[in-house]
């Protein structure tokens, strides 16, 4: 396998995401003793264990009523989500099935990065489908910042595959400043998908090497990926 190629999930592969809102509201009630949500803070692109930090500290929580509790509250969420879950439909973007098919065709190494929960994200891709594309990923249970997420994975890459990156095969896709930033960090190719809450302008501001309006035309995104004509 000489290409890497990661994924972010939410408004990049998938849509759905009641079930992971109402999995954040119920652990803060549960864990934390709060009732609030997400929007109190700028979430997007963010890590889910990132998201829980900010919210609680945006509510005057200490590091120190935070941290002891912070495994345990991932826990309670990723069980809530799988109970919410049942009640929504998670599907994959218009494109995405077709482009991931295509990719393994072409023996491309399929990763995730992303900041949901690793049970969370494992039972979207299921839901949506799309779990027989991936083999590995790397979620936001193993880190804090997304930036150090692309690393993991890059690392993961190597010694689960034996995926040698060179600086020039491994992209990342993902709908936000934030996946943009993490990928540049690490050094592999961005690509900003403008199928969330981000133009394309927004994520070439972010310094995306490329950016597509959504995944739709398969041929334009392997054109990216393989440096190919369309
Ligand atoms: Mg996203």
């Amino acid at each position: 396998m000489n290409k890497l190629v990661l994924f972010d999930l939410d408004k990049t592969l998938l849509f759905g995401i009641a079930a992971h809102r109402k999995a954040f509201h119920e652990a803060f009630k549960e864990i934390y003793g709060v009732d609030t949500t997400i929007d109190i803070i700028d979430h997007q692109g963010m890590t889910d264990q990132q998201i829980i930090i900010r919210v609680l500290k945006k509510l005057r929580f200490s590091d120190s009523e935070i941290k002891p509790k912070l495994k345990e509250c991932m826990r309670f969420m990723a069980e809530e989500f799988e109970k919410a879950a049942e009640q929504e439909k998670i599907v994959p973007l218009p494109g995405a099935k077709e482009l991931l098919e295509e990719l393994s065709k072409r023996n491309v190494l399929l990763g995730m990065v992303t900041g949901n929960l690793e049970p969370i994200a494992w039972c979207k891709l299921q839901k949506a489908g799309l779990n027989p594309y991936f083999r590995f990923g790397t979620f936001g249970s193993d880190a804090i910042e997304r930036n150090t997420l692309v690393k993991i994975a890059l690392k993961k890459a190597k010694e689960e595959f034996g995926f040698e990156f060179d600086g020039n095969n491994a992209f990342l896709l993902g709908d936000t400043p934030r996946d943009v930033v993490a990928g540049k960090t690490a050094g592999v190719k961005t690509i900003g998908i403008a199928t969330g809450d981000f133009s394309t302008e927004e994520l070439k501001e972010a310094g995306a090497d490329f950016v597509l309006e959504d995944l739709k035309d398969t041929k334009k995104v392997l054109a990216v990926i393989f440096n190919e004509r369309v």
